[in-house]
Protein backbone atom coordinates (compact mmCIF):
# COMPACT_ATOMS: atom_id res chain seq x y z
CA UNK A 1 0.00 0.00 0.00
CA UNK A 2 1.48 3.38 -0.75
CA UNK A 3 0.95 5.97 1.80
CA UNK A 4 1.09 9.36 1.94
CA UNK A 5 1.12 11.44 4.72
CA UNK A 6 -0.46 15.48 4.16
CA UNK A 7 0.24 17.18 7.84
CA UNK A 8 4.08 16.90 7.91
CA UNK A 9 4.57 20.50 6.33
CA UNK A 10 2.76 23.14 7.88
CA UNK A 11 -0.04 24.09 6.15
CA UNK A 12 -3.84 25.39 7.05
CA UNK A 13 -4.73 21.55 6.95
CA UNK A 14 -3.15 21.71 10.49
CA UNK A 15 -5.59 24.63 12.15
CA UNK A 16 -8.92 22.46 10.94
CA UNK A 17 -7.29 19.71 12.31
CA UNK A 18 -6.86 21.57 15.21
CA UNK A 19 -10.14 22.47 15.56
CA UNK A 20 -12.13 19.02 15.09
CA UNK A 21 -10.00 17.89 17.93
CA UNK A 22 -10.63 20.81 20.05
CA UNK A 23 -12.94 19.64 23.17
CA UNK A 24 -13.59 23.50 23.85
CA UNK A 25 -15.51 23.95 20.25
CA UNK A 26 -16.98 20.54 20.17
CA UNK A 27 -20.50 22.12 21.14
CA UNK A 28 -20.27 23.74 17.67
CA UNK A 29 -21.54 20.63 15.30
CA UNK A 30 -21.56 23.30 12.26
CA UNK A 31 -17.94 24.21 12.46
CA UNK A 32 -17.25 20.51 12.92
CA UNK A 33 -19.00 19.85 9.93
CA UNK A 34 -17.36 22.55 7.63
CA UNK A 35 -13.89 21.89 9.21
CA UNK A 36 -14.29 18.54 7.96
CA UNK A 37 -15.50 19.50 4.53
CA UNK A 38 -12.64 21.92 4.40
CA UNK A 39 -10.40 19.00 5.25
CA UNK A 40 -11.95 16.58 2.43
CA UNK A 41 -11.05 19.97 0.03
CA UNK A 42 -7.67 19.69 1.00
CA UNK A 43 -7.21 16.02 0.75
CA UNK A 44 -9.42 15.94 -2.37
CA UNK A 45 -6.59 18.69 -4.06
CA UNK A 46 -3.85 16.45 -2.88
CA UNK A 47 -4.93 13.27 -3.89
CA UNK A 48 -5.50 15.07 -7.73
CA UNK A 49 -1.96 15.66 -7.72
CA UNK A 50 -1.68 11.89 -7.79
CA UNK A 51 -4.26 10.79 -10.39
CA UNK A 52 -3.66 10.43 -14.41
CA UNK A 53 -4.58 13.01 -16.92
CA UNK A 54 -5.66 13.47 -20.76
CA UNK A 55 -4.54 15.95 -22.89
CA UNK A 56 -7.61 18.35 -24.18
CA UNK A 57 -7.76 21.26 -25.79
CA UNK A 58 -10.23 23.81 -24.42
CA UNK A 59 -11.68 26.68 -26.68
CA UNK A 60 -11.23 30.44 -25.25
CA UNK A 61 -12.94 33.35 -26.60
CA UNK A 62 -9.52 34.32 -28.17
CA UNK A 63 -8.36 30.55 -29.27
CA UNK A 64 -7.34 27.53 -28.30
CA UNK A 65 -5.50 26.36 -24.96
CA UNK A 66 -4.09 22.64 -24.77
CA UNK A 67 -4.66 21.43 -21.27
CA UNK A 68 -5.31 18.51 -18.71
CA UNK A 69 -8.23 16.51 -17.28
CA UNK A 70 -8.81 13.85 -15.15
CA UNK A 71 -8.45 10.52 -17.27
CA UNK A 72 -10.54 7.99 -15.23
CA UNK A 73 -14.23 8.67 -14.05
CA UNK A 74 -14.54 8.81 -9.71
CA UNK A 75 -16.27 7.56 -7.81
CA UNK A 76 -16.56 8.78 -4.12
CA UNK A 77 -17.67 6.24 -1.67
CA UNK A 78 -18.20 6.99 1.84
CA UNK A 79 -18.59 5.17 4.87
CA UNK A 80 -21.67 5.93 6.73
CA UNK A 81 -22.22 7.94 8.65
CA UNK A 82 -19.14 10.19 9.81
CA UNK A 83 -17.68 9.73 6.02
CA UNK A 84 -20.63 12.13 5.15
CA UNK A 85 -18.95 15.35 6.46
CA UNK A 86 -15.49 14.56 4.35
CA UNK A 87 -17.45 13.22 1.27
CA UNK A 88 -19.22 16.88 0.45
CA UNK A 89 -15.44 17.98 0.65
CA UNK A 90 -14.27 15.55 -1.66
CA UNK A 91 -17.88 16.34 -4.63
CA UNK A 92 -17.07 20.40 -3.92
CA UNK A 93 -13.49 19.30 -6.32
CA UNK A 94 -14.70 16.83 -7.35
CA UNK A 95 -18.16 17.61 -8.78
CA UNK A 96 -18.17 15.05 -11.28
CA UNK A 97 -17.78 12.10 -9.37
CA UNK A 98 -20.63 9.70 -8.94
CA UNK A 99 -21.16 8.59 -5.52
CA UNK A 100 -21.41 5.33 -3.15
CA UNK A 101 -22.34 5.10 -0.21
CA UNK A 102 -22.24 1.93 2.54
CA UNK A 103 -23.14 1.62 6.49
CA UNK A 104 -20.61 -0.11 8.78
CA UNK A 105 -20.83 -0.20 12.28
CA UNK A 106 -19.24 -1.87 15.40
CA UNK A 107 -21.51 -4.51 16.85
CA UNK A 108 -20.89 -5.40 20.35
CA UNK A 109 -22.47 -9.09 20.69
CA UNK A 110 -21.40 -9.08 24.33
CA UNK A 111 -22.03 -5.82 25.80
CA UNK A 112 -18.19 -5.71 26.12
CA UNK A 113 -14.79 -3.98 24.13
CA UNK A 114 -14.90 -6.64 21.68
CA UNK A 115 -17.40 -6.08 18.37
CA UNK A 116 -17.77 -7.07 14.73
CA UNK A 117 -18.21 -4.86 12.38
CA UNK A 118 -21.58 -5.21 10.49
CA UNK A 119 -21.69 -3.78 6.80
CA UNK A 120 -25.64 -3.12 5.80
CA UNK A 121 -27.22 -0.06 3.65
CA UNK A 122 -24.69 -0.10 0.08
CA UNK A 123 -25.76 2.44 -2.70
CA UNK A 124 -22.86 2.53 -5.18
CA UNK A 125 -22.54 3.59 -8.85
CA UNK A 126 -20.66 1.26 -11.14
CA UNK A 127 -17.12 1.04 -9.72
CA UNK A 128 -15.30 -1.04 -12.80
CA UNK A 129 -12.46 0.74 -14.54
CA UNK A 130 -12.78 3.71 -12.11
CA UNK A 131 -10.94 5.42 -9.46
CA UNK A 132 -12.75 4.95 -6.16
CA UNK A 133 -12.12 7.25 -3.54
CA UNK A 134 -13.11 5.25 -0.08
CA UNK A 135 -13.63 8.34 2.38
CA UNK A 136 -13.98 7.56 6.66
CA UNK A 137 -12.58 10.09 8.52
CA UNK A 138 -10.77 8.14 11.39
CA UNK A 139 -9.14 5.03 10.91
CA UNK A 140 -9.04 3.28 14.32
CA UNK A 141 -8.57 -0.92 13.75
CA UNK A 142 -9.01 -0.90 10.45
CA UNK A 143 -11.58 -3.51 10.46
CA UNK A 144 -14.40 -1.08 8.94
CA UNK A 145 -12.47 -0.12 5.84
CA UNK A 146 -11.17 -4.03 4.98
CA UNK A 147 -15.23 -4.94 5.28
CA UNK A 148 -16.24 -2.28 3.16
CA UNK A 149 -12.77 -2.74 0.54
CA UNK A 150 -13.90 -6.19 0.61
CA UNK A 151 -17.82 -5.45 -0.66
CA UNK A 152 -16.74 -2.95 -2.90
CA UNK A 153 -14.59 -5.28 -4.71
CA UNK A 154 -17.40 -7.68 -5.02
CA UNK A 155 -19.15 -5.17 -7.32
CA UNK A 156 -16.39 -4.76 -9.77
CA UNK A 157 -12.91 -4.03 -10.80
CA UNK A 158 -12.16 -0.44 -10.43
CA UNK A 159 -8.83 1.20 -11.93
CA UNK A 160 -7.23 2.37 -8.70
CA UNK A 161 -8.61 2.70 -5.38
CA UNK A 162 -7.82 5.27 -3.21
CA UNK A 163 -8.39 5.79 1.00
CA UNK A 164 -8.82 8.79 2.93
CA UNK A 165 -8.86 9.13 6.38
CA UNK A 166 -7.91 12.08 8.51
CA UNK A 167 -6.83 10.98 11.69
CA UNK A 168 -5.58 7.48 11.75
CA UNK A 169 -3.68 4.77 14.58
CA UNK A 170 -1.01 2.71 13.97
CA UNK A 171 -2.68 0.00 14.45
CA UNK A 172 -4.91 0.57 11.58
CA UNK A 173 -2.33 1.51 9.22
CA UNK A 174 -0.72 -2.12 10.05
CA UNK A 175 -4.31 -3.77 9.22
CA UNK A 176 -4.78 -2.06 5.50
CA UNK A 177 -1.32 -2.69 5.11
CA UNK A 178 -1.60 -6.66 6.19
CA UNK A 179 -4.93 -6.54 4.25
CA UNK A 180 -5.52 -4.00 1.35
CA UNK A 181 -2.72 -4.90 -2.11
CA UNK A 182 0.18 -2.51 -2.79
CA UNK A 183 -1.73 -0.84 -5.53
CA UNK A 184 -4.25 0.53 -2.68
CA UNK A 185 -3.45 4.33 -1.81
CA UNK A 186 -3.86 5.48 1.54
CA UNK A 187 -4.17 9.41 1.87
CA UNK A 188 -3.77 10.00 6.33
CA UNK A 189 -3.62 13.69 7.44
CA UNK A 190 -3.29 13.08 10.53
CA UNK A 191 -1.17 9.75 12.32
CA UNK A 192 -1.87 9.73 16.31
CA UNK A 193 -0.65 7.51 18.97
CA UNK A 194 -2.76 4.35 19.92
CA UNK A 195 -5.75 3.15 20.46
CA UNK A 196 -7.50 2.96 23.70
CA UNK A 197 -9.26 -0.02 25.46
CA UNK A 198 -12.65 0.81 23.68
CA UNK A 199 -10.71 1.09 20.20
CA UNK A 200 -10.81 4.71 19.69
CA UNK A 201 -7.81 6.87 18.94
CA UNK A 202 -5.51 8.45 21.14
CA UNK A 203 -5.84 11.44 21.07
CA UNK A 204 -7.83 11.39 17.95
CA UNK A 205 -10.94 13.41 18.61
CA UNK A 206 -13.94 11.11 20.35
CA UNK A 207 -16.72 9.80 18.12
CA UNK A 208 -17.08 11.74 14.70
CA UNK A 209 -20.34 10.27 13.57
CA UNK A 210 -21.60 11.91 17.30
CA UNK A 211 -19.73 15.35 16.83
CA UNK A 212 -21.08 15.54 13.31
CA UNK A 213 -24.50 14.72 13.37
CA UNK A 214 -25.48 14.03 17.46
CA UNK A 215 -25.06 10.73 19.85
CA UNK A 216 -27.24 7.93 18.56
CA UNK A 217 -29.17 5.73 21.09
N1 LIG B 1 -14.53 6.18 15.24
C1 LIG B 1 -14.51 7.44 15.78
O1 LIG B 1 -15.38 8.25 15.48
N2 LIG B 1 -13.51 7.76 16.61
C2 LIG B 1 -12.52 6.91 16.96
O2 LIG B 1 -11.63 7.29 17.72
C3 LIG B 1 -12.56 5.61 16.41
C4 LIG B 1 -13.57 5.27 15.55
Amino acid sequence: MQIHHLSEKNSVLNHFLGQIRDVAIHNDSLRFRKNMERIGEIMAYEMSKNLEYQDVAVTTPLGTKPTHYIKNPLVVCSILRAGLTLHNGFLNYFDAAENGFISAYRHHPNNDDFFEIVVQYQAIADINNKTVILVDPMLATGQSIVAVYNRLIERGTPAEIHIAVVIAAPEGIAHLQAELPDTCHLWIASTDDCLNEHSYIVPGLGDAGDLAYGQKL
